[in-house]
C-alpha cells in the first residue's frame, strides 16, 4: 500500500527496500538533528565530550546496531506489509469507508492497544533468557544518546514494533493514521533517548523516565505513557534525586532556556 502510493511494485523485495531506505533516512535525520542540537558542544549537555574516545565508540556502536536493526526488522516486517498491501489487513484509503467519527476515534484505539501490548512485550524482554539473547544490546547503553533510539537486535526491534503492525489486521486503520503512527514512534524513540526533557507531566513516558529505564533497567517499561508502570508498580519518578544517579544525566529544557534568557537579559 505504501509502495502503491510511491508508485513502486507491491513486491516483498521492493517493500523491504522501501522500509529500509525510509527507516534509515527518517531515523538518521531525526537522530542526527537531535545529536547536533543537544550534544555537540551544546548548552543542554555541557559536560558531554563528543570527541572523547569512549563517547565516539558508543555513538559508533549505537549507529551500527541501528543499521542492523532497521535492516533486520525490514526483512521480518516485509512479509507482513506484503499481506497488508495485498488486501489481507484492514488498512483503508477512503475516509468514507468508515466515516469521520471512526477516523478521529481510531488514533485513541491505536494508542490504547499499542501502549498495552508494548508495555507487556517490553516487560517480557526483560525476562532472563530473552533479556540476554534479545534485549541486551539496547541496554548496553547505560547513559543514552539519540542514536540509541533504534539500537536493537533485529528480533528486539521486531518484537517491539509488532503491535503496530498487528493492529492493522485487527482494526480498520486509515493509511494516513498508520503512517503518522510509524513516523511518531520513530520520533519518540529518538526523543526519549536525548535526555532533554521538555515535558514534566508524570503521565507521559518522557526522556526522564526512559533514562531511568536505562540506568535501573526494571522500571518505566511504557511507550508513550506511564499508566501501566503505575498500575503494575514498575514506575520510577525522574523528579526524585537518586543517590546513585549521576547528576545532570537528564536536563530540563526550561532550566537551560531560562539561563540562556537570563544571560541575554543581563
Ligand atoms: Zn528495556
Ligand atoms: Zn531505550
Amino acid at each position: 500500500m505504501i509502495n502503491q502510493l510511491l508508485g513502486l511494485p507491491e513486491h516483498p523485495g521492493y517493500i523491504f527496500l522501501t522500509i529500509t531506505v525510509g527507516g534509515l533516512l527518517l531515523f538518521f535525520t531525526l537522530a542526527g538533528l537531535s545529536y547536533r542540537l543537544f550534544f555537540l558542544r551544546s548548552r543542554f549537555h555541557p559536560d558531554y565530550a563528543p570527541d572523547d574516545a569512549g563517547n565516539r565508540r558508543e555513538v559508533r556502536e549505537a549507529i551500527k546496531w541501528s543499521i542492523i536493526s532497521v535492516l533486520g526488522n525490514a526483512a521480518l516486517v516485509a512479509p507482513i506489509h506484503y499481506l497488508l498491501a495485498t488486501g489481507h489487513g484492514r488498512l483503508y484509503t477512503d475516509v468514507a469507508e468508515h466515516g469521520w467519527p471512526w477516523l478521529l476515534l481510531s488514533p485513541f484505539a491505536v494508542l490504547a492497544v499499542s501502549e498495552t501490548s508494548i508495555y507487556w512485550v517490553h516487560r517480557g524482554l526483560h525476562w532472563g533468557p530473552l533479556y540476554r539473547h534479545v534485549h541486551d544490546k539496547h541496554h548496553a547503553f547505560k547513559v543514552p544518546t539519540p542514536f540509541v533510539g533504534l539500537a536493537f537486535r533485529p528480533l528486539d526491534a521486531f518484537a517491539q514494533g509488532i503491535p503496530h503492525h498487528i493492529l492493522a489486521f485487527l482494526l480498520p486503520i486509515h493509511i494516513g493514521i498508520y503512517l503518522v503512527s510509524l513516523f511518531f514512534v520513530t520520533l519518540w524513540a529518538v526523543m526519549i533517548h536525548d535526555r532533554v526533557s521538555f515535558v514534566r507531566w508524570k503521565g507521559i513516558n518522557f526522556t526522564g523516565h526512559h533514562t531511568l529505564h536505562h540506568w535501573y533497567e526494571n522500571y518505566n517499561f511504557g511507550q508513550y505513557f506511564t499508566v501501566w508502570d503505575r498500575l503494575m508498580g514498575t514506575y520510577r519518578d525522574p523528579e526524585v534525586a537518586y543517590d546513585d544517579l549521576p547528576e545532570g544525566i537528564v536536563v530540563r529544557a526550561q532550566d537551560v532556556l531560562g539561563r540562556v534568557a537570563e544571560g541575554v537579559g543581563s
